[in-house]
């Protein structure tokens, strides 16, 4: 019904003819929507866009399409992680255990290989997606030259123009550095760097604790570095993971040979001899040490792109934190300007980008915009897996929400138990007086597929009820999700005491 209606909303495109072409460019191009990049918010945006009957021009400036997602983001750190935890079981005697006898010795070019194969058959994919859907590429740098035109520079300066009747911001986001220490992608690196290293670092200092520096920490910890975090907050895991779940995470990811310095300020580093030393302060009482490690990652989070977008041609101001501005349509203080994903206000995350993307495009084509920002999962993809969505036990305390908790272990758990695979709990936190699922906090094997189940509950305001009397299948580690719904409605679960 929804998806009819937004498809009947669209609105017919014409041209205008004041769209003539210019003499000053090699050449002009027509269009209802340009798109400026082709990360997972800007590719998903474009290819909706061109579903709905726009004709649809999407810009990238790097070689290849998928944006920081794709080429140096959540599928590079996935396939390294994936690949790592093979490794990290065959290394430790997992294996062994389970009697498939094995002498692990890594080849860490085979393994970076294998990332980048994942890599280039997915932005490959999207080309092949651009052309399915008709929806035109143009490789170069786009700047914005008018409220309804985009210049395009192509590596060789070559310039191209786009006459359009509405621009999509989906420039995302670069990572924020750290003042003073300069990243040489090398032995002092970003996230990028640190998804292809050459060899295994000895010791490897990771500058915070939150989602990309303990996923990349995971991985050359697991491939045999020594690695400690550094972190200025008093928790690992970033903003909005459950207190309950950091807790579990950090001693288990200790467990596993990581150490974290918390509630801890990096003053500099310096690089000598092959060296790095760090120098770190206390943050309560100020006390000062160096470490020392031969890779530094600097992971203090990400900050959006608008380098040479040219927002000022059209008067586009920038937020104080160097978002762009947009309302409830995604749309900026300029009618025909639209903008989405990481460059806009909201966590960092390719599916809130793809999400944004559809609707803004949605929007522009006559539709109804509604997002719920509480139903955008986060996952960290370290062994085992955090997931969560909606609210945590500190944010209901903080509003002075009446709230209860249902909570199971993987322990207790019939298919954990069998994979021996059994770290962790999930937790649900409901409203006392309705019985409506408030939030899901899961730490344990698979979190971030079963996330998904709580997201669709969370969306369509299930409650605990509803989903304890959903049939689960047998023997899943879904049915934990069951019966901590189970424990959170009636008190009592089955399977545990
Ligand atoms: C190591 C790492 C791991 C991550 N893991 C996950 C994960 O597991 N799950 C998750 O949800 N998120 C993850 N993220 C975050 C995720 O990558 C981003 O949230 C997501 O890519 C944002 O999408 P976007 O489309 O807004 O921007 P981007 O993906 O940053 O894409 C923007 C694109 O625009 C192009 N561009 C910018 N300006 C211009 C211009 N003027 N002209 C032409 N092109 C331009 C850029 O080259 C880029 O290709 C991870 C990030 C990192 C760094």
């Amino acid at each position: 019904m929804a998806t009819l209606c937004r498809t009947i909303l669209i609105r017919p495109i014409i041209t205008p003819s004041f769209y003539a072409p210019s003499r000053a460019y090699s050449t002009t191009h027509e269009a209802d929507l340009v798109v400026i990049g082709s990360g997972p918010g800007g590719y998903v945006a474009a290819i909706k866009a061109a579903q709905l009957g726009m004709k649809t021009v999407c810009v990238e400036k790097e070689p290849t399409l998928g944006g920081t997602c794709l080429n140096v983001g959540c599928i590079p750190s996935k396939a390294m992680l994936n690949n790592s935890h093979f490794y990290h079981m065959a290394k430790h005697g997992d294996l062994n255990a389970r009697g498939v006898e094995v002498a692990p010795k890594l080849n860490l070019p085979v393994m970076l290989k294998a990332k980048e194969d994942a890599v280039k058959g997915l932005t490959g994919g999207i080309k092949a997606l651009f052309k399915a859907n008709k929806v035109t590429h143009l490789s170069g740098h786009g700047t914005i030259a008018g409220p309804n035109q985009v210049k395009v520079t192509s590596a060789d300066g070559k310039v191209e123009q786009v006459n359009t009747r509405n621009i999509l911001i989906a420039s995302g986001s670069e990572v924020t550095p750290f003042p003073g220490i300069d990243i040489d992608e090398e032995q002092i690196v970003s996230s990028t760097g640190a998804l292809s290293l050459k060899k295994v670092p000895e010791k490897m200092i990771l500058i915070g604790a939150g989602v990309i520096g303990v996923e990349l920490g995971s991985v050359w910890q697991r491939l045999g570095a020594e690695v400690t975090a550094v972190e200025f907050l008093g928790h690992v895991g970033g903003v909005g993971i459950d207190m309950e779940v950091s807790k579990l995470f950090q001693r288990t990811l200790t467990k596993q040979g990581m150490k974290f310095l918390l509630q801890t300020k990096v003053l500099s580093a310096k690089k000598q001899n092959g060296k790095i030393t760090v120098s770190v302060e206390a943050v309560k009482d100020g006390k000062k040490q160096d470490l020392e490690c031969d890779t530094l990652l600097v992971s203090i989070g990400r900050r959006p792109y608008t380098v040479n977008l040219g927002l000022e041609s059209v008067g586009l101001k920038l937020d104080n934190r160097g978002r762009v501005p947009v309302n409830e349509r995604f749309q900026t203080s300029v009618p025909s300007i639209y903008a989405i994903g990481d460059v806009i206000a909201g966590p960092m995350l390719a599916h809130k980008a793809e999400d944004e993307g559809i609707l803004a495009v949605e929007g522009i084509a006559g539709g109804p915009v509604h997002i719920d920002y509480n139903c955008i999962p986060s996952v960290i993809y370290t062994h085992p897996e955090v997931a969560w969505v909606g609210r945590s036990e500190e944010q209901l305390k903080e509003d002075k929400v009446n709230y209860k908790v249902g909570k199971f272990p993987f322990a207790a758990n019939s298919r954990a138990k069998t994979n021996n695979d059994q770290e962790g709990f999930v937790k649900v936190l409901g409203e006392k007086d309705t019985d409506r699922l408030l939030g899901v906090h899961i730490i344990g094997p698979n979190a971030g597929e079963m996330i998904a189940e709580a997201t669709l509950a969370l969306e369509y305001g299930a409650s605990c009820e509803d989903i304890a009397r959903v049939c689960h299948p047998h023997p899943t580690l879904s049915e934990a999700f069951r019966e901590a719904n189970l424990a959170a409605y009636c008190g009592k679960p089955i399977n545990s005491i």
